[in-house]
């Protein structure tokens, strides 16, 4: 049997969540996750440990199937890959940030300036969109340090939360673009390895359609049943059964976790009584 061969980072911020994912789809990896490659022991995949920077070419080449990547690193790279789909974590975006002291008067401050970064490509498509002319100053790591010891006047790096941005004195002024993991596949995969990879797909929506739905139990006297069954519509309609005390009976249904809060209150006062709301691990429409 094909085996689909996905690369994934060895360590950092994407590592632990692209374990997360396998593991909720149900793929157990045999080695500890310093091997270079861990076969799964129930589902025909094997991981491969690599660098983010290493992902989008690796699987352009075929050497990886499939990869787990930030998509700055994709539009970075510039690699000939597919995105089977976005996968909602590592959240941030790329921007340029300058001196907090400096004023700010459009993209055009940019210009003849010096503009430090780990993202080149990106940058220099940025700023030809935009018809400034700068010079890019690539460097690998500790970006947002580069204007304090006058390497650069400004910076173009990740941003999330941006304290790193305010701890180094800078102020964040364009949003170029937004990233996120993504799923990314080698174009020409065989046959066998897209099956492979449709159950793996299928898979993750089935853990992305859970997300954020809960499952709620709750007792209900029958005076009051069509009511509370308004309150909750459920996938497609409450499931209710009667229970052994005369006149109540158990309401199940599945609600998005936001809704539960804004309707326990009236579920209260129509008389409902031993709620409970569980966690839904997977669902299938
Ligand atoms: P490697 O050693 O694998 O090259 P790295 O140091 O280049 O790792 P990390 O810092 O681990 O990369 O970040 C990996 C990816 O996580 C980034 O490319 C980006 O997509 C995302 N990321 C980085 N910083 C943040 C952040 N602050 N918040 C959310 N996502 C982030
Ligand atoms: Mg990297």
């Amino acid at each position: 049997m094909k085996t689909l061969r996905i690369a994934i980072q060895t360590k950092g911020r994407l590592n632990q969540d692209s374990i997360q994912l396998l593991s909720d789809v149900g793929i157990q990896l045999t080695q500890g996750k310093r091997k270079l490659i861990s076969k799964a022991t129930n589902f025909p995949v094997e991981v491969l440990f690599l660098r983010d920077d290493d992902i989008p070419k690796t699987v352009a080449d075929g050497i990886a199937d499939v990869g787990i990547v930030g998509e700055n690193e994709v539009l970075e790279k510039r690699e000939a890959v597919n995105i089977a789909k976005r996968l909602g974590f590592s959240k941030c975006r790329l921007s340029l940030a300058i001196p907090k002291s400096e004023t700010y008067t459009g993209p055009i401050w940019f210009k003849n300036k010096t503009i430090a970064t780990s993202y080149p490509k990106i940058l220099e498509r940025y700023l030809d969109d935009n018809m400034v002319n700068s010079s890019i100053h690539e460097i690998s790591g500790s970006v947002e340090v580069a204007p304090s010891i006058g390497l650069a006047d400004a910076i173009f790096d990740i941003v999330s939360s941006g304290s790193t941005l305010i701890s180094n004195n800078l102020k964040e002024v364009e949003i170029v673009t937004k990233s996120e993991a993504l799923l990314i596949t080698n174009r020409e995969l065989s046959n066998e390895k897209l099956y492979i990879l449709q159950d793996l797909l299928f898979r993750l929506d089935t853990v992305e359609t859970a997300k954020g739905k809960k499952y709620i139990m709750l007792n209900a006297p029958n005076l009051r049943l069509e009511e509370i069954k308004s309150l909750l519509p459920g996938m497609k309609s409450p499931t209710i059964i009667p229970l052994a005390k005369e006149g109540w009976s158990s309401l199940h249904s599945v609600i998005d976790e936001p809704q539960f809060w804004g309707i326990i209150k009236e579920l209260k006062d129509l008389g409902s009584e031993s709620i409970l709301m569980l966690p839904i691990e997977k669902m299938i429409l």
